[in-house]
């Protein structure tokens, strides 16, 4: 229900003088994130605002801001970077956008973690840690724009998931630290295990503020791109490596199709090669040299961050995951949409084959090598043409069926019918606790019905 006037101005009173802004250009802007990947979701999603963008500097603001908030019953979406990929930022209802991106101090690091405010991007972590020797030990390859906990409540993994896993996993974040949407909000801290009633709960229980993440020797790893002669051959060599412990960060598996989507490696990435972009230790080059050449591959690019940026490369991190998406997307806007899909163990990349062959022109593919729960695990993340909504859950029924890879529906708005499958009871729970008004991102659960809500 979207808030009358008097609502919204009663709200403002009530917030005092922190920064407030109802200007419809930046309620636009604030109000999307990068669901238009899925023509599926820009169909459902285009149009939806909120109606006022708050953006506290304090803890203490964001507590005035729920009280507030949860006098009025006004929903809340709890908005960070806003570069979620499933219209998570997305205002079903109106009410208030809280933007966190000026909680933004790192307060504390120490070996191995860093203590810091919800709103900070992971590349400034990333740059306060550094004078210590440390890197995350994990990020999306949105990382110069993502912040912490938009990484925490939206976000499944990245690079650095080959060597430390997915966020998951248990130990990659082992505090957070969250304000009630309550008239008389509350301060919860959760440690350890209890971190998961929040983790991918797309902001609907409870409002992070504060929150730890691992540190791992900072390591000034090598870019590289590996060309090989036919995706399996560049599969294979990227499963071994993994298998086989070749000390990298990260794995991306694309096939030649991809090459006129990356026009800045032009020159490194032709059309008639497959690629395996990696991040290498620089003490396992020889070894990463050797099984490049052991499978008939070159290695036609390999720099370090520095020597990447004085030659305006791309990053590695920025080959992989969602950003090899966006290349293909940023050439042919509205031709390609994608799928997010786990393969069955173990892997054989004569599946993948197969899976080429039967879908030729209308999907070209891409893998990333993770870690889950400590066993390696390769996700596909392939591009389809985009043609109607009924081809694409056709696909998605073929490759369960024929193949048994499971998919992670990037074309779906609700925590369950994405990635996690089923209601999380513990988050629904917590919910109760956290957001009793069931204020927080409406719509966004199944878990979550409005007879659930306190009066
Ligand atoms: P937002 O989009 O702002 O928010 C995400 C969700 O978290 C929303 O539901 C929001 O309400 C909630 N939220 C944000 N802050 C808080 C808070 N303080 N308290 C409670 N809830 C909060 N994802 C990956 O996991 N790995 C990748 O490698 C990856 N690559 C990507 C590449 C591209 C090009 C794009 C467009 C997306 C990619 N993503 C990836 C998805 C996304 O970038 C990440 O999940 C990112 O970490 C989200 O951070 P954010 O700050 O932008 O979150």
């Amino acid at each position: 229900m979207i808030a009358t006037a008097q609502t919204l101005a009663d709200f403002r009173a009530l917030i005092g003088d922190i920064p407030c802004i109802d200007d419809s250009k930046v309620l636009e802007s604030k109000s999307k994130d990068y669901y238009w990947y899925s023509p599926i979701l820009k169909q459902q999603l285009d149009g939806r605002l909120g109606q006022l963008v708050v953006t506290p500097r304090t803890e203490a603001e964001v507590i005035t801001i729920a009280g507030a908030a949860a006098k009025h019953r006004l929903p809340v979406t709890v908005r960070g970077g806003g570069t979620g990929n499933y219209g998570q930022c997305v205002p079903m209802e109106g009410g208030i956008i809280l933007e966190t991106t000026k909680l933004d101090r790192v307060s504390e690091i120490t070996p191995g973690r860093v203590i810091c405010e919800a709103g900070c991007r992971m590349e400034r972590v990333e740059h306060a840690v550094a004078g210590t020797g440390q890197m995350l030990s994990m990020f999306p390859s949105t990382k110069r724009l993502a912040t912490m906990a938009g990484f925490v409540s939206g976000g499944s993994g990245g690079i650095g998931s080959l060597r430390n896993g997915m966020l998951r996993d248990g130990s990659n974040i082992t505090y957070v630290r969250l304000v009630t949407l309550e008239e008389a909000p509350r301060v919860i801290e959760l440690r350890g295990p209890d971190i998961m009633k929040v983790q991918h709960a797309y902001g609907t229980n409870g409002i992070i503020t504060a929150m730890d993440y691992a540190l791992v020797p900072a390591t000034d790893w090598v870019h590289t791109v590996a060309l090989f002669d036919g995706y399996d051959t560049a599969l294979r060599f990227a499963q071994k490596a993994q298998g086989e412990g070749l000390d990298a960060f990260l794995m991306t598996v694309v096939e030649g199709r991809f090459a006129p989507f990356y026009k800045r490696l032009a020159g490194y990435f032709p059309a008639d090669k497959d690629a395996v972009f990696s991040m290498i230790a620089p003490d396992a080059m020889e070894d990463f040299r050797a099984r490049v050449d052991a499978m008939g591959g070159t290695v036609s690019l390999s720099a370090s961050l520095c020597e990447i940026e004085e030659q305006n490369l791309p990053p590695a991190w920025e080959l992989g995951w969602n950003h090899t998406t966006l290349q293909a997307l940023k050439h042919e806007p509205g031709v390609w949409t994608y799928l997010q899909t786990a393969y069955p163990q173990p892997f054989d990349p004569a599946l993948v084959m197969k899976q080429i062959a039967r879908y030729g022109e209308e999907i070209y593919f891409h893998h990333e090598m993770a870690r889950m729960y400590g066993a390696v695990q390769i996700f596909a993340l392939p591009l389809v043409r985009w043609t109607s909504k009924d081809r694409i859950y056709q696909i998605i029924d073929e490759m369960k069926r024929l193949d048994g890879c499971d998919t992670y529906d990037p074309h779906t708005i609700t925590i369950e019918d994405g990635g996690m499958k089923e209601i999380d009871t513990t988050q629904i729970d917590f919910k109760r606790e956290a957001d009793p008004h069931g204020l927080m991102n409406p719509g966004k659960t199944r878990g979550w019905t409005p007879d659930m809500a306190k009066a």
